[in-house]
C-alpha cells in the first residue's frame, strides 16, 4: 500500500463534470489500496476573476486582506470535491491551508511554507478517509491567512507528500507531461518521459509555468519523485513525466527545452557614481521591500560613473521604479528608465556541463533571425537571453528547432 498525494490543477476541478472525473480517478486510487491525500486549486479562471476584483476596488490595498480573497477561490474547490466523493460513498474530509495547519511566514501574496503539522491529515488516513487540502494557502504565526504566490498549490502538494513520506507526488493539469518546451507555443514539442530536478528546476525558474519553481526546489530539497500527468487522459496508464534525482535518469541531454517568461521588466539607472558599494546601495532597497531581483548588468565604468540594469517580476515593475527613483535622488544619478515590454528565453540542459560552444550555437541562431539580444546570463546548466518581448515566440521556435527537440527530430 502506497501513500499518494495528487493535485488537480485549475482546469482539472473547472466544472462540476471535471470534479465528478477527479472524484472517480481518486476512487481508482483507493480501490487499489493506496492512501490518497488531494490538493485542489480554484476552479479555473476563478483566482483571475478575484484578482480583478481586487483591482477593481483597491488594487493598492493591505497584501494581507487580499489573501483572505484569493484563498476562497481553493476552499470552493475543495468543499465541492469532498460533497462529491461522499455522494459516491467515499468518506473524505476537507481542509482549508489554516486547518491542515501549513504554516507559513507573513509575505502575504509570496508566502514560504515553514512547517506542516500533519497529525490531523495521518488521523484522518489512519481512519480510512480521503484527504483534500485546498491548495495555494496556508497560515502564518499570528493566524493571517497566506497565499503561495501564483501556481502555488503544486507547492502545497509537494510540501504536504514531504510532511506525510508520501511515495509519490502526483501533479495532474492539462498536458500529460513536461514537454521540450510549451506545447502551446510549439505544437510539435517533444514530450519528456524523465526529467532530472535539476533540469525541472531551471526550466521552472526561467518560467515554465508547468510545475511553480518553489514546489521543484521543496522536492529537490527532500527528494521527493514528482509525476506530472493529465487529468483529461481515460485511464491511469497514460503518458506522464517523472522529474526525479539525476542519477535515476540514465541519458544525458544537451539542450532539454526552451524556457520562456514574460512576466518580467527590466529597470536602468545611468550614471551612478562607479565605486565600491555602489550596487548595494541600488539593489538593497529593492530587496528590503521583497521584491526578486533576477538578471543584474552592470557596464564598464568611464569618467567614474557607470550604468546598472535589472530585471525584476513585472507585477513588482511600479514598486521597484518608485524606489529605484528615490535611489536615484540620493546617490545623484543621471537617470532612470524602465522597459516592461521584455521577455526572457532560456535552455536548458543536464549536459551543458560538458558541452563547449553551445552558448554560440544559441547566439547564432537567433542572429540569423535577425532577433537582438539586451541581456545574457548563464548558469551551469541554463543560458538566458532577454528579448524585445514582440520576439519572444519566434526565439522559442527558432531554439527548440536549432537544438533538434521537434517531435520529428527525435
Ligand atoms: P494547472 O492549472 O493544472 O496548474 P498550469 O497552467 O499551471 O496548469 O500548467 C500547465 C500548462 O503549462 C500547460 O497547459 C502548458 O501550456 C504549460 N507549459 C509551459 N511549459 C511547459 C512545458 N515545458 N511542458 C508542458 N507544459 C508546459
Ligand atoms: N489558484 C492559484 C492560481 O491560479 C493557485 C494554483 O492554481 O496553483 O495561481
Ligand atoms: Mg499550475
Amino acid at each position: 500500500m502506497a501513500l499518494i498525494v495528487q493535485k488537480y490543477g485549475g482546469t482539472s476541478v473547472g466544472s462540476p463534470e471535471r470534479i465528478t472525473e477527479v472524484a472517480k480517478r481518486v476512487l481508482r486510487w483507493r480501490e487499489k489500496g493506496d492512501d490518497v491525500v488531494v490538493v485542489v486549486s480554484a476552479m479555473s479562471g476563478e483566482t483571475n476573476r478575484l484578482v480583478a476584483l481586487i483591482n477593481e476596488l483597491n488594487p493598492e490595498g493591505l497584501a494581507r486582506e487580499k489573501d483572505v480573497i484569493l484563498s476562497t477561490g481553493e476552499q470552493v474547490s475543495m468543499g465541492l470535491l469532498a460533497l462529491c466523493l461522499q455522494a459516491m460513498g467515499c468518506e473524505a474530509r476537507s481542509y482549508t491551508g489554516r486547518q491542515a495547519r501549513i504554516l507559513t511566514d507573513s509575505a502575504f501574496g509570496k508566502a514560504r511554507i515553514r512547517e506542516i503539522d500533519a497529525s490531523l491529515i495521518k488521523t484522518d488516513l489512519d481512519a480510512g478517509k480521503v484527504v483534500i487540502v485546498a491548495g495555494f494557502q496556508g497560515v502564518d504565526a499570528d493566524g493571517n491567512i497566506t497565499t503561495l504566490g501564483r501556481g502555488g498549490s503544486d507547492t502545497t502538494a509537494v510540501a504536504l507528500a514531504v510532511a506525510l513520506e508520501a511515495d509519490e507526488c502526483q501533479i495532474y493539469t492539462d498536458v500529460d507531461g513536461v514537454y521540450t518546451t510549451d506545447p502551446r507555443v510549439v505544437s510539435d514539442a517533444r514530450h519528456i518521459p524523465k526529467l532530472a530536478l535539476e533540469e525541472m528546476l531551471e526550466m521552472a525558474s526561467q518560467g515554465s509555468k508547468v510545475l511553480q519553481i518553489r514546489a521543484v526546489e521543496f522536492a529537490y530539497k527532500y527528494d521527493m519523485p514528482i509525476r506530472v500527468l493529465s487529468s483529461f487522459d481515460d485511464g491511469d496508464d497514460g503518458k506522464s513525466t517523472l522529474v526525479t534525482r539525476e542519477e535515476d535518469i540514465m541519458e544525458e541531454v544537451m539542450v532539454r527545452g526552451v524556457a520562456f517568461n514574460r512576466d518580467e521588466a527590466q529597470l536602468t539607472i545611468k550614471g551612478v557614481p562607479d565605486k565600491p558599494g555602489v550596487a548595494f546601495d541600488i539593489l538593497g532597497p529593492i530587496s528590503d521591500a521583497n521584491i526578486e531581483v533576477d538578471m543584474i548588468l552592470q557596464n564598464v565604468g568611464s569618467d567614474g560613473s557607470t550604468d546598472f540594469t535589472f530585471t525584476i517580476h513585472r507585477n513588482d515593475y511600479p514598486d521597484a521604479m518608485r524606489i529605484l527613483q528615490e535611489t536615484a535622488n540620493t546617490l545623484g544619478a543621471a537617470d532612470c528608465s524602465g522597459d516592461q515590454r521584455i521577455a526572457k528565453v532560456s535552455i536548458v540542459g543536464g549536459g551543458m556541463r560538458s558541452h563547449a560552444g553551445v552558448a554560440s550555437q544559441m547566439f547564432e541562431a537567433l542572429a540569423k533571425d535577425g532577433i537582438n539580444i539586451r541581456m545574457i546570463s548563464t548558469s551551469e546548466i541554463k543560458i538566458s537571453v532577454v528579448v524585445d518581448e514582440k520576439y519572444l515566440e519566434l526565439a522559442v521556435r527558432t531554439l527548440h528547432e536549432a537544438f533538434g527537440l521537434s517531435a520529428e527530430a527525435a
